[in-house]
């Protein structure tokens, strides 16, 4: 069953723990269409495409990123739902050889480690801030009412400023914490795409109430490190719809200018 984002009541009592600061307020007008019920195939400009599953019991926006050229994907936040995942990818004809995590909540790395397993992929990402969420995703997993989640040891750990590439498109890495210290965001500047995790959504933010995040961070990070993405800049956030950086300026309560 996936979540009708205008049905805020719905949202509050399937996400109440892990990722959202829910803000109550109507859908606005001008929003860009909801991704939520992810079956909506997004093409961009020539190279980059994008495809959104909303994956485990947080409908947590896994994205599937792949260069149209060679057919070469890899997976944003496969937070679970695996077999899901490699079915999608098998059915898009493409070859799934990377996964790129934005942090290490467990909806968001749950499946990591097993989709590492089963196909031999390496994992890129999150910033090395995040070792401590990576350590604890077994707890992480028990305490939310997960499958089991292995840690896992990151192939490369990412740093503000590098980049990651798929096939023949590069995106930019961002460090943005706050939510959580090793969160990090991917930038496809051709593209004008964002994959911000939980960092930003439609008219909220990331939670700051867990160990090591801190509020005034994350304002700093969205301001200084996604805002000079432009705005009209498309960002696919964790959870929930997709907006545009203009959007969230104009009307979004936590970091409107
Ligand atoms: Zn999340
Ligand atoms: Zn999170």
């Amino acid at each position: 069953m996936l979540p009708c984002l205008t049905h805020h009541h719905h949202l509050e009592t399937l996400f109440p723990v892990l990722c959202w600061q829910y803000l109550s307020q109507p859908q606005r007008a001008g929003v860009h269409a909801p991704n939520v019920h992810g079956h909506v195939l997004f093409p961009l400009i020539r190279m980059l495409h994008y495809r959104t599953v909303p994956v485990t019991p947080f409908s947590q926006n896994a994205s599937l990123v792949w260069c149209d050229q060679t057919r070469q994907a890899a997976v944003i936040d496969p937070g679970g739902d695996v077999d899901r995942l490699q079915a999608e990818a098998t059915r898009l004809g493409v070859s799934l050889e990377q996964i790129w995590l934005t942090h290490a909540h467990i909806d968001h790395a749950g499946g990591a480690a097993e989709l590492a397993r089963r196909l031999s992929l390496p994992i890129i990402g999150p910033h090395m801030g995040d070792q401590f969420w990576i350590d604890g995703l077994p707890q992480q997993s028990t305490m939310f009412g997960f499958p089991h989640a292995d840690a896992f040891k990151p192939t490369r750990w990412l740093n503000d400023g590098d980049t990651v590439t798929v096939g023949h498109s590069t995106l930019q890495v961002r460090h943005c914490p706050g939510h959580t210290p090793g969160h990090v965001v991917f930038y496809s500047k051709e593209a004008k795409r964002a994959f911000v995790g939980d960092v930003l959504f439609a008219g909220s933010i990331g939670r700051t109430d867990f160990p090591q995040g801190d509020h005034a961070t994350l304002i700093d990070s969205i301001k200084t490190r996604l805002w000079p993405m432009g705005d009209d800049t498309v960002f696919i956030p964790g959870h929930g719809p997709e907006s545009t950086f203009g959007e969230e300026r104009k009307y979004n309560p936590y970091v409107k200018d």
